[in-house]
């Protein structure tokens, strides 16, 4: 499926924005007044409210990694938060700070390329669904900076916490996990993907611990995830 944008066309951010009242005055006048014009676009607007209302939070352009719920720091009591990051930074903890740290020397390898995995007697799919400038591209294995990335999981069904990872250069992000009722496409969610370099997205199933090493990740998602491999259009 691929409907075009009838003139100049309104980027899904601008229309997330909009959603969260997060434009400027000028700019939603703008806004409005091409959709009023463009069923396309208002399509793509509808579809961005009626997420809101069900299950997704607002998406930033690829947020922080998930942090693992150790990493949580207590409550701060404003009285005694040194001594409480003192006992927050065990040793263990101060080395999985410091793995996060450092800039990772190697590129992250994707640690599968399959988009569809035999697991639980069932399959796990992963597909993506590019939308950006008014263009809906079903299964695609291309993005642009800014585009959103909507992504459709197929798992045995069941309830299962399923995890999107998203691989890009040297970085891993987890923009999306949630429990979800598995089934066939079933909407996972949508982030936003900006930058140029290629880029794997993989579903998981469970957690996943986006700060191990490399390694430790492969093993992570060996055997329960499905991922991906996209290239940016604008890459040179
Ligand atoms: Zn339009």
């Amino acid at each position: 499926m691929s409907t075009a944008c009838v003139s100049v066309p309104i980027s899904w951010l601008q229309l997330e924005q909009r959603q969260l009242g997060e434009l400027a005055e000028p700019q939603r006048r703008a806004v409005d007044q091409h959709l009023a014009e463009c069923a396309t676009c208002r399509a793509c607007a509808e579809r961005i409210a009626r997420d809101a209302q069900r299950t997704l939070p607002p998406l930033p352009a690829l947020p922080a990694p998930l942090a693992p719920a150790r990493a949580a720091p207590p409550a701060p009591l404003r009285t005694n938060r040194r001594l409480q990051r003192l006992l927050w930074l065990t040793p263990a903890l101060a080395a999985s700070l410091l793995i996060l740290l450092l800039p990772r020397a190697q590129p992250v390898a994707p640690p599968f390329a399959a988009a569809r995995v035999s697991i639980k007697g069932g399959e796990l799919a992963l597909s993506l669904v590019r939308e950006g400038h008014g263009e809906v591209t079903e299964a695609t294995r291309v993005y642009a900076s800014g585009d959103r990335l909507r992504v459709l999981v197929t798992c045995p069904p069941a309830q299962e916490q399923v995890t999107a990872l998203v691989l890009q250069g040297a970085s891993v992000e987890v923009p999306l996990s949630r429990v979800l009722s598995c089934g066939n496409a079933v909407v996972l969610g949508a982030f936003t993907l900006t930058g140029d370099a290629p880029a794997t997205v993989c579903v998981a199933l469970g957690a996943v611990d986006a700060r191990s090493t490399p390694a430790a990740l492969a093993r992570q998602l060996a055997g329960r995830s499905a991922c991906v491999a996209l290239t940016s259009s604008t890459a040179r």
